[in-house]
């Protein structure tokens, strides 16, 4: 293959846009591809138009204008079921009254697939997510792991080129979303599908995605790698939703500065001198375990009284053993010119 060949694009979504009455479009005019076979996340706070655009690629919604491709196809006004899209929902969406096998071969029987031929096939998605065994069971009698795996199979009987996963795992509980989500990521590289994974989390985004989609207000603010998106955050909006980083105010414009890399110190200390700072006032600390958390105020802003802090720095536990800061401390934050870089307007 030519390495200057563009990679294929599973899904490419061009202008797409919806809107639900007048005023804001929910899902303002974006452009997106999404790489064959990778893990594409959907990330943003509740109601900026993830699931409208997940609904739209799998066809369960209308769109106002714009297109979505599949493989160079268009299918915006494709039925769901002939899109070779599927959709995994939130808390699985299983018939209770039915066998696993039977759920797992509901889309065949829909299709007039004759029974013995959907069963087989119906088994044979089971066995490949290890839930052969467990075929005749309900999903009541199924732990949330393996009706997620039988979500999985159900899903894929459709043999779908790209599947849609609209948060799959807020229903879970902590320990077992991480479990989850561990699974999710091994079977996509396993079946070289392409995902498209919707969260408002985050934490689980970064876990899997090879490329992540922040969205805010219907339009998409930055996509990438986890490691850029967290790192390189374009504006603002994606360094505070991204979290770990103070945005400072500079006569030069906001800069966003890892909250790990942001340097604290009392005013006079040598080693942030000649680094750009700023004062500030310790307003929180708290014990992290491997680190310690300072919550920092501009004393100077009229808002300083509120009580969430503005800036955080996080130290190491050895660092602030060795130099505590208390509530109350007048400090120093500084900062590296390679640890700044500047943030869009
Ligand atoms: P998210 O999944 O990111 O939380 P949604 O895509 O569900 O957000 O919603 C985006 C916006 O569109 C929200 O303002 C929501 O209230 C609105 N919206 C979603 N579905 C409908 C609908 N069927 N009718 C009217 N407004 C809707
Ligand atoms: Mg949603």
């Amino acid at each position: 293959m030519n390495a200057d060949a563009p990679i294929p694009s599973a899904i490419e979504v061009v202008g797409l846009t919806k809107r639900y009455g007048a005023g804001k479009p929910a899902v303002d005019n974006i452009n997106l591809r999404i790489a064959s076979g990778s893990y594409c996340c959907l990330l943003g706070p509740s109601g900026c138009g993830k699931s409208t655009t997940l609904r739209m690629i799998a066809g369960h919604e209308s769109v106002s204008s714009g297109d979505v491709l599949l493989e160079n196809r268009n299918i915006t006004n494709l039925p769901a079921a002939e899109r070779g899209t599927a959709m995994m929902f939130q808390s699985f969406a299983l018939f209770p009254h039915l066998s696993a096998l039977d759920n797992v071969a509901f889309s065949l029987k829909m299709k007039g697939v004759d029974k013995a031929a959907r069963q087989a096939k119906a088994q044979d998605l089971l066995e490949r997510v290890a839930m052969g065994h467990l075929a005749a069971r309900k999903p009541g009698e199924l732990s949330g792991g393996q009706q997620q795996r039988v979500a999985l199979a159900r899903a894929l009987i459709t043999q779908p080129r790209a599947l849609l996963l609209d948060e799959p795992l807020s229903a879970l509980d902590p320990f077992l979303r991480i479990q989850m989500r561990a699974e999710l990521r091994r079977w996509q590289k396993e079946l070289g599908l392409t995902f498209i994974h919707v969260t408002h989390s985050q934490e689980e985004a970064m876990a899997l995605a090879d490329t992540m989609v922040v969205m805010n207000h219907g339009i998409i603010e930055q996509s990438g790698s986890p490691h850029t998106v967290y790192n390189k955050p374009l504006n603002e909006f994606v360094a505070r939703f991204m979290g770990g980083h103070n945005v400072i105010e500079t006569p030069a414009g906001k800069i966003g500065v890892r909250t790990d890399q942001t340097r604290v110190a009392k005013a006079d200390a040598a080693h942030i001198a000649g680094l750009p700072s700023i004062g500030a006032l310790v307003s929180d600390v708290e014990y992290q375990g491997t680190y310690v958390l300072l919550g920092l105020q501009n004393p100077n802003a009229a808002h300083a009284v509120v009580s969430s802090a503005e800036y955080s720095v996080m130290l190491s536990e050895q660092q602030f053993a060795a130099t505590p800061f208390a509530v109350g401390d007048a400090v120093q934050l500084a900062w590296t010119p390679e640890s700044a870089h500047a943030l869009q307007a």
